[in-house]
């Protein structure tokens, strides 16, 4: 096989990255937006000696799991999507298949056992308009109009794009208004190659059971010029609640700044998960699927099999949402976090909910938790070091390995891990089971329609000595 050789090929499976997988006399190719059951004719754009890459050019015989008409036009382009045009049925089965798959090979879990405690995946009602969060890059096309929209895939080239369908309607209303305010005050959209220009992204948030809405725009500078016509326009739309500029003038990926600039209205929107109440500043963190987080955080709930005197702790635990939950059937609550600013948010957040019986902790949890056992622990006649139930919930690369060590040490009967990851859950759980503990439920949750992301809640068990 050869760099521009042009193949037809049935897919036959699907790559973790969410494409088609065939075979040319036994050499696979990866093509990128065809789909399990497809026939396709493709192009070579990378060949390797046993496997190569190839671009879709043309659907032969389509897939029973295609669907008809894509919702989104531009789904091949953008970053954003990456299973769009499969049917939602099918990606559900997809993610599945991946988070037991994961278990099985790099987990080391029997066939059996993963079958036997898999429970079926937590799909959406509505896979569209889900999430409450949204963040545009803003530039200038070739004929020299402001645009706003997505990234197109591994670059930085802006497809206009204002009404994404994972996102609510409201936010084309917002771009609309401020595009055509740039327009008309000659307002530069930021240019990253120049480093010049000045509006470089609009950050939009909406509260789902609240509608309040929350606009900050991110800006090379010190100011929006005229910027009080565009907060008269933007206060206008129904549910405005906050209008923020972020300044950040640093050549960078990084799209916020440190700084937050109050224009109109309050700093923060309020929104609820579950009976929780919640601040949310442009800075914070905070699930952007609000419906799915609910139900991630009720299994979680479920898993932890709470009856009110227990020890828990929450590690990884961001602006305490998790915490929370526990603490509703919990003794006490302990959530340990990197982030600073994510602990305040937690603390503030238990203060205006009333809720005491939760405390956090900021640092490492690899090193929060091991020196609160030293300190706490039974060499030093204490009972605090034990703990009824362990939950984490790690970014992608999982738990460090002390972690996973203390946590053993701390004799916990239960331990919910909720991973957004399942290649590097599977290797976490081939440790603890390596340690005396025993997979015993499994449910993947699906946060990220169109996407080949999954979350995963998984409870672990002691097993009897
Ligand atoms: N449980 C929260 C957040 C999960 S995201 C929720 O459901 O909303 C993972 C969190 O882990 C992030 O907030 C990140 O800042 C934090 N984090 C990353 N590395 C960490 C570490 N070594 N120790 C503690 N927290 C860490």
């Amino acid at each position: 096989m050869q760099k521009n050789d042009v193949v037809t090929i049935e897919i036959e499976d699907m790559g973790n990255d969410g494409e088609g997988i065939g075979k040319v006399n036994g050499y696979a190719l990866f093509v990128k937006d065809a789909i399990i059951g497809d026939v396709v004719e493709a192009k070579v754009i990378k060949a390797k000696k046993n496997y190569g890459y190839a671009r879709l050019m043309n659907i032969i015989s389509p897939s029973k799991y295609r669907v008809k008409n894509p919702r989104c036009p531009i789904a091949r382009k953008c970053g954003g999507c990456q299973i769009q045009e499969m049917k939602y049925g099918r990606q559900l089965a997809f993610k599945e298949d991946k988070v037991k798959g994961n278990l099985v090979r790099i987990g080391g879990v029997p066939a059996e056992l993963v079958d036997r405690v898999t429970e079926p995946i937590v799909g959406m009602e509505n896979p569209f308009r889900y999430r409450n969060k949204a963040q545009f890059p803003v530039g200038t096309d070739k004929s020299g109009r402001i645009i706003a929209g997505f990234y197109a895939g591994r670059t930085h080239s802006i497809i206009p794009n204002v009404d994404c369908a994972l996102g609510v309607e409201v936010n084309q209303t917002i771009l609309d208004c401020i595009i055509e305010f740039m327009e008309e005050y000659a307002i530069r959209a930021y240019d990253e190659e120049r480093h010049e220009g000045l509006v470089r992204h609009v950050l939009l948030r909406y509260g789902f059971r609240t509608h309040e809405i929350m606009v900050c725009l991110v800006i090379n500078g010190s100011h929006i010029p005229h910027q009080n016509v565009l907060v008269e326009r933007l206060r206008r739309i129904q549910g405005m609640t906050s209008i923020t500029v972020s300044v950040n003038r640093e050549q960078t990926n990084v799209i916020m700044g440190t700084e937050i600039q109050l224009l109109w209205g309050q700093g923060y929107i309020t929104d609820y998960i579950g009976k929780t109440r919640y601040q949310i500043s442009p800075l914070s963190f905070y699930q952007v699927n609000p419906v799915q987080t609910e139900k991630l955080y009720n299994l979680v709930l479920e898993y932890a099999d709470l009856s009110g005197k227990e020890t828990v702790w929450d590690l990884y635990c961001g602006i305490g949402t998790i915490s929370f939950f526990l603490a509703q059937r919990a003794k006490k609550v302990y959530g340990v976090e990197i982030v600073p600013q994510a602990i305040e948010d937690a603390r503030n957040n238990a203060r205006i909910n009333d809720i005491k019986n939760a405390e956090f902790y900021v640092g490492k949890a690899e090193e929060v938790l091991p020196e609160y056992c030293k300190a706490h622990g039974k060499e030093h006649g204490g009972e605090a070091m034990r703990a009824d139930v362990l939950v984490v919930d790690p970014p992608r690369k999982g738990c460090e390995e002390s972690l996973l060590e203390t946590m053993v040490d701390m004799e916990p009967e239960r331990i919910v891990y909720v991973s957004c990851d399942s290649a590097t859950l599977a290797r976490d759980v081939k440790y603890l089971r390596g340690r005396g503990y025993e997979v015993e439920r499994v449910r993947a949750v699906d946060q990220f329609a169109h996407t080949v992301h999954v979350e995963t809640v998984c409870l672990l068990t002691k097993k009897a000595q």
